[in-house]
């Protein structure tokens, strides 16, 4: 193939991470090629991850509202679920912003090249391209997106009954009995989505011992009551070893505490975590160095062992989350830019987030950002809690949605907020401003001073901050 070259920037991945680098870089003046094997932009995020999950979300949850209305007086039939419309509509979302995307990448002329990308050499990347034959790409810099994919059980056969998170976005079928393996965010996600649009009774797997590791136990619990109803089984401390594909459905044995009888599914979610996809690049060809699970190291200017080579989002580690890459790639394109256009001060870029926001968008939503009480405890930071029942919040007992609560933690030492959390409706929408204040070292009294609108569920992070105890002790 031909050598076409001379490009400042070559981004390998066009998901979050990438495309946000590709336009940052060409806003700032740089020549910059984007390579990406999938036929649209958008990575996963856009195309199997966070958008086609959240559509189908929305549609769950305004759906288990309307029934909640019969307590209320006011009555529904039965909703019946054309599937395949509920898909198109799925993949309208997704063509919208990737489409969108694509419009903007040609705006800011960034050239666009569709194909399996390795590198040649620290200064080369080949790209196989979609409709055959290579062409090999020559960059000053690179910045490596090339993302993650999910975990596959070495045990599970072969069957369409068995899936990723990708296969069950694509809605193929309407199980009766769904197995969850894994009980995390995206398992926790798309449970909720069969559950509750096609009516599928649920049982969910995990290793260790609570569902949603990392999040505040005290906010998983109020999350686990509320969907109980959901749940055949939620099995903890528990291992899924082995499954059989049978005509009656794939049926799983388990073995640790919670462990079952052999248990027959239609429908069985693999959701175990993701993998990056660093060993398959050709990073050893450019001298980047690649661990053992397949991650790229960098440091807080998102830089590899190889100087002039940066890497971003899911493949430099965790947490695995979109708004991570998309800082992170803003960084990584700063920095080049500042090298090749002799500007110090965008030379002089960095990572330096506080902390990074997760969310669960589950019903109700489960959001938290910073420490948790456990961490706190672990790493012997002695923190006091600012606590916010929504019982007492009158726009959630209007909305008939009071189960919900906000969290926050204060250092002892220096009172200013360490971390935060919220479940409830709309728990995800809120959690940015717990994230500014801990960013901006705000205290007790400047969150629960500054005077939010009532009746909100945001307000609730102000009371939280004015119950804070031996603070706020003015406060009524
Ligand atoms: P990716 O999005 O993985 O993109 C990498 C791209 O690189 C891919 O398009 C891939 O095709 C391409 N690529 C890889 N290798 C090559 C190669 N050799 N040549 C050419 N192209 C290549 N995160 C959130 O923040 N919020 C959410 O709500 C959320 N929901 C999710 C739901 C699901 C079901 C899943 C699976 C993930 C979800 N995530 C969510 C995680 C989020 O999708 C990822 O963190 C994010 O996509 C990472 O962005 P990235 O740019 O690092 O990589």
């Amino acid at each position: 193939g031909q050598v076409d070259g001379d490009y400042d920037v070559l981004v390998l991945g066009a998901g979050p991470g990438g495309y946000s680098a590709a336009f940052r870089a060409a806003d700032l003046g740089l020549k910059t090629v984007l390579v990406e094997r999938y036929p649209t932009l958008g990575g996963v995020c856009l195309n199997v991850g966070c958008i086609p999950s959240k559509a189908l979300l929305h549609v769950a949850s305004v759906m288990d509202e309307a029934s909640h209305l019969s307590e209320l007086g006011v009555s529904f039939n039965k909703p019946e679920v054309d599937i395949d419309k509920l898909r198109a509509h799925k993949e309208k979302v997704i063509g919208k912003l990737t489409g969108g995307l694509a419009a903007m990448a040609k705006m800011r002329k960034v050239t666009v090249v569709q194909g399996q990308g390795e590198f040649a050499s620290a200064n080369h990347l080949t790209v196989q391209l979609e409709g055959g034959g290579t062409q090999t790409l020559q960059f000053k810099r690179a910045i490596i997106a090339a993302g993650s994919e999910a975990v596959k059980l070495p045990f599970l056969p072969d069957d369409p009954r068995i899936v990723t998170s990708t296969g069950a976005l694509q809605l193929r079928q309407k199980p009766r009995r769904m197995l969850v393996i894994g009980g995390g965010i995206i398992g926790l996600e798309m449970g909720t989505v069969y559950s509750s649009t096609v009516g599928t009774r649920l049982d969910v797997v995990e290793m260790l011992d609570g569902l949603m590791q990392g999040a505040d136990r005290d906010l998983v619990k109020v999350w686990q009551k509320f969907n109980a109803k959901r749940f055949d089984n939620i099995l903890l401390k528990t291992k899924t070893v082995g499954a059989e594909a049978t005509p009656e459905g794939i049926k799983v044995s388990f073995e640790g505490e919670g462990a079952p009888e052999p248990q027959t599914y239609d429908l069985v979610l693999q959701a175990v975590g993701r993998v990056p996809n660093g060993k398959r690049i050709g990073a050893d060809k450019a001298g980047v160095a690649v661990t053992e699970r397949g991650f790229i190291d960098v440091d807080v200017q998102l830089r590899t062992n190889v100087p002039h080579i940066f890497a971003i989002g899911d493949i430099v580690g965790q947490p695995m989350l979109a708004h991570k890459a998309v800082h992170e790639a803003h960084v990584a394109a700063e920095v080049i830019a500042g090298e090749l256009l002799g500007d110090d001060k965008l030379a002089k870029s960095a990572f330096d987030a506080r902390v990074i926001p997760s969310v669960a968008y589950t019903d109700p939503e489960v959001a938290w950002v910073g420490l948790t009480e456990d961490q706190a405890k672990a790493q012997g930071i002695k923190v006091k809690k600012g606590l916010f029942p929504w019982t007492a919040s009158g726009r959630a007992i209007a909305n008939t949605r009071d189960e919900g609560f906000t969290k926050l933690l204060f250092s002892e030492e220096t009172h200013q907020i360490v971390g935060g959390g919220i479940v409830g409706t709309h728990a995800g929408d809120m959690i940015g401003e717990i994230a500014l204040a801990i960013e901006m070292g705000a205290d007790g009294v400047d969150i629960g001073k500054t005077i939010h609108p009532h009746p909100t569920l945001g307000e609730t992070i102000g009371m939280a901050a004015e119950a804070y105890e031996g603070v706020c002790t003015d406060l009524p």
